[in-house]
């Protein structure tokens, strides 16, 4: 707990006197949670839930979950991963005991699940009891030339709900077991890659229809939100319908970046680099909030989700969160925390109060 002493720890108390901003971080390790508690976040703004699934041990069942071929045996796969879903979810809302913790439900480009090496296959076929060459062809079937504007996000979870309901089922299961010890715990479940209003809709009435049946089950009341990422262009120009099923906003600047620019995220840095050298354009929109576009759907996208529901908790979690000119960005556009990496908490508490003392951070407006 409070970390900082000497002159430091005075000044970061004299920067959370006066900002208006709240700073979380984004963690979804132990380790993660503690370092941003340690340096003074109020809570975790995204949990991402793909890599919790890459240890060897559960990467099985995720491979045997999205090759399986119906919906039986993906249930029989995802069973196998409930219990370590709701260990992750105990440690984390444990650690971050009276503080909010935003998990977001599976977010991942399906094709970093699929097997590619011979023993990976074979595993998987012996587990579903087809032969490779079936694994092999499935494998083809699924495969997408552009996974990252392809079946990720809530779009997977339209195709196979009980992804979600068995996420859903260890948060609340996790969740019930703390409460039952005593811990005062606050859970808000995140619908990723949402464009539209229905994709909600349905997931939400999942995720509240699980999570109710597993508080009722052990016998427990504890109040929790379900909202959503705004990290899509439609999703920000609908946001006024969007806000009717979400409970919270949060901004995936990453992702609207990404599809704001049709710039690909992670081949961006060496386009960025030649425009530079040519003085194209001299700041990094993956990096820095473009204020002239998708800073203007983060504004957009406030706005009509307030319209609808007045008092709308919105956030911001893409790497944006923990960058000064951006951080200043938030806080003139009236969000309520940033959510960074762990170990930006400090400098966010900093960019959040000289933004509230109307400091001059230099944008790129
Ligand atoms: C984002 O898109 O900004 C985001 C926070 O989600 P991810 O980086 O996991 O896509
Ligand atoms: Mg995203």
């Amino acid at each position: 707990e409070p970390e900082f002493s000497g002159d430091f720890g005075t000044l970061m108390g004299w920067a959370d006197q006066v900002r208006r901003l709240g700073v979380r971080a984004n963690a979804e390790t132990p380790t993660d949670a503690k370092v941003a508690r340690g340096f003074g976040a109020q809570g975790i703004g995204l949990a991402r839930t793909e890599h919790m699934f890459f240890d060897p041990e559960r990467i099985i069942h995720m491979r045997e979950m999205i090759l399986a071929s119906d919906e039986q045996a993906r249930r029989v796969a995802l069973d196998k991963l409930l219990p370590y879903q709701r260990q992750d979810f105990s440690q984390l809302l444990s650690i971050m005991e009276g503080l909010p913790v935003t998990i977001r439900l599976l977010d991942p480009p399906l094709h970093e699940f699929l097997p590619d090496q011979p023993a990976d296959i074979e595993n998987v076929a012996k587990a579903l009891g087809v032969s490779a060459e079936d694994i092999i062809r499935r494998s083809k079937d699924l495969h997408e030339f552009n996974p990252m504007l392809g079946h990720r996000g809530c779009r997977l979870a339209i195709t196979y709900p009980e992804i979600y309901e068995m996420q859903t089922r260890a948060i609340f299961e996790a969740a019930a077991d703390l409460v039952k010890s005593g811990h005062t715990i606050y859970p808000e479940v995140m619908i990723p890659l949402v464009a539209d209003r229905e994709e909600l809709t349905r997931l939400k009435a999942l995720v509240v229809k699980t999570a109710d049946a597993v508080l009722a089950e052990q016998g427990v009341e504890l109040s929790y939100h379900v909202g959503t990422m705004i990290e899509l262009p439609r999703a920000a120009l609908q946001a006024g319908e969007i806000a009717k099923d979400a409970e919270f906003f949060s901004f995936g600047t990453n992702d609207l970046t990404q599809t704001t620019y049709g710039l690909s995220r992670d081949d961006a840095g060496r386009f960025l680099q030649i425009y530079r050298e040519k003085g194209v354009m001299q700041f990094d929109p993956f990096v820095t909030i473009d204020q002239a576009g998708v800073g203007e759907l983060v504004k957009i996208g406030t706005e009509r989700g307030r319209a609808e529901r007045p008092g709308l908790k919105v956030g911001i979690c893409g790497e944006h969160g923990g960058d000064p000119a951006s951080i200043h960005f938030c806080h003139d556009t009236g969000l309520d925390y940033v959510s960074c990496s762990p170990y930006r908490v400090p400098i966010a508490r900093l960019a959040a109060a000289q933004a509230a003392l109307g400091g001059d951070v230099k944008t790129n407006a």
